[in-house]
């Protein structure tokens, strides 16, 4: 059995499944990041240990936001979790749980999660579309996190090198288009909203965020043509909205032999993608390969 946890700014989701993913227990509480990260760590453990209950857990992964280090041993700074700095996760929660821990940035775990809910393929992508844009890149069913360790920033990929600014400070990424917040601003009122609204503002704000994740798509497409893409995240929920028109796009901006061999789909694990991902990630790491 595997314990799988996803800490969100707002939430902690984490739950139990076996070596398939399929999951036998599951629940979330709020995170209250400014408890600080003792607090948090603490209640996370707590919160696994009575997911448990009597199962006995071989390993826990737990997915986090931000950046990490290669050797996935701290979280250095996460913006969406006030105060946190340097912070050793998967060494508290070792000692907490007593079972090994692996961590992985959240998107990437959504993406390793999401991959498995699907038929087996080589090349998988996923996009997490909420306050800001998340991504993963699944390789034969390897994650990809480059050389830094840091790669599958889909978010961050320049898709207008005059673009707005990004959160991240530079200019022009795929998330100053395409996340929540950005549809929101564009449309002056939340994104869910804007994608069921028919006013000229809304419909702009979607045409702009379905263009800039066409285009996002496309580049993936002819650097190293997944399979599989899929849109997960509260954005997603908008489904044939926002489906329609990316998919639109992608084929504007692919060529026709490559568009034979592309499907663009909506999330199947919503949010138990995170954190099964988490689990399962957790569970490769620590089989011999
Ligand atoms: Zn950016």
């Amino acid at each position: 059995m595997l314990l799988g946890i996803d800490l969100g700014g707002t939430n902690i989701k984490a739950g139990i499944c076996d070596a398939r993913g399929r999951v036998l227990a599951s629940d979330s509480i709020p995170t209250e990041a400014h408890r600080g990260p003792a607090d948090t760590l603490r209640r996370m453990a707590e919160l696994g240990r009575r997911l448990a209950g009597r199962r006995r857990i071989g390993a826990c992964g737990v997915g986090v936001p931000g950046p990490l280090d290669l050797a996935r041993t701290r979280i250095y700074v996460a913006p969406n979790l006030e105060g946190w700095k340097d912070v050793r996760v998967p060494a508290v929660l070792r000692r907490l749980l007593g079972v090994p821990v692996v961590m992985e940035n959240d998107a990437n775990c959504a993406a390793v999660g999401e991959s498995r809910a699907w038929p087996p393929c080589d090349g998988f992508a996923l996009y997490t579309l909420g306050t800001g844009v998340g991504g993963g890149i699944v390789l034969n069913g390897e994650l990809w996190v480059g050389a830094s360790g840091a790669a599958g920033e889909l978010g961050h990929m320049t898709v207008d090198p005059h673009g707005p600014r990004c959160g991240c400070g530079r200019c022009g990424c795929l998330e100053a288009f395409a996340s929540a917040t950005a549809v929101a601003r564009a449309a002056g009122r939340p994104a869910h909203e804007a994608f069921r609204s028919r006013d000229p503002k809304s419909r702009a704000a979607v045409a702009r965020a379905a263009w800039a994740l066409g285009a996002g798509i496309a580049n993936l497409i002819h650097v190293f043509h997944p399979d599989l893409v899929v849109l997960a995240g509260g954005m997603a929920r908008a489904g044939r909205a926002i489906l329609d028109p990316v998919r639109a796009e992608v084929r504007r901006r692919v060529f026709a032999v490559q568009l034979a061999k592309i499907r663009i789909e909506l999330s199947r694990l919503g949010d138990d993608a995170g954190w099964t991902g988490a689990a399962l990630w957790a569970a490769r790491k620590h089989r011999p390969h």
